[in-house]
């Protein structure tokens, strides 16, 4: 077995401060990176990835992903724009220990982490693959929405999938909960 963690989408428009915020993102943030960091450590109580990578909402034209009048359901507020402050990182969270990262939503809504590629466009689950990922840790923004569609799509992929629900943020806690239930039914383990 070899896992692999798939940290989704903690970027600054995501976190407070940012265009469409969701609670607790930057506390999310800080306790991925005391994560990540206990794994470059290594030692005795360091998490066994072979691998860590990250996924970034990345916005050039998504269409009507974005509406002055969004229903927060499937329109959103203008977010993660290529270029703009909103795309970037969290300062809370350290990219460094990333060995990759995938964008994703260019000129389309995207909110599976799957949909994204690397710089040379090569696309994670083919990534993942080629580094003989066989499983996956799941964290980041937002449970209900991305968080949720990642998770749906590694186990369509195949990969053993266990979602890390305390270094997750959501939306709203009703659609938090569902979609919680909904992987977990669809074969996610829940830690
Ligand atoms: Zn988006």
């Amino acid at each position: 077995m070899k896992r692999a963690l798939i940290v989704v989408d903690v970027q600054n428009d995501f976190c407070e401060g940012g265009s469409l915020p969701v609670f607790g993102g930057a506390d999310v943030a800080r306790r991925i990176t005391e994560l990540l960091h206990r794994w470059s450590a290594g030692g005795p109580d360091a998490p066994e990835y072979a691998v860590a990578v990250a996924t970034q909402d990345h916005h050039i034209d998504p269409g009507h992903h974005f509406s002055a009048a969004p229903d927060f359901v499937d329109t959103w507020p203008p977010h993660c724009v290529s270029g703009s402050d909103g795309v970037a990182f969290h300062p809370n969270l350290d990219p460094e220990p990333f060995d990759a990262v995938f964008r994703k939503g260019e000129f389309a809504a995207a909110y599976s982490g799957f949909e994204g590629s690397d710089a040379e466009g090569v696309a994670l689950a083919d990534w993942l693959r080629r580094q003989e990922v066989t499983d996956v840790d799941i964290c980041g923004i937002a449970t209900d929405y991305c968080v949720r569609a990642t998770t749906l799509d590694a186990l369509k992929q195949g990969f053993g999938t266990r979602v890390l629900t305390d270094l997750c943020a959501g939306v709203q806690p009703g659609t938090s909960a569902a979609a919680i239930d909904e992987v977990r039914n669809a074969g996610a383990a829940v830690a």
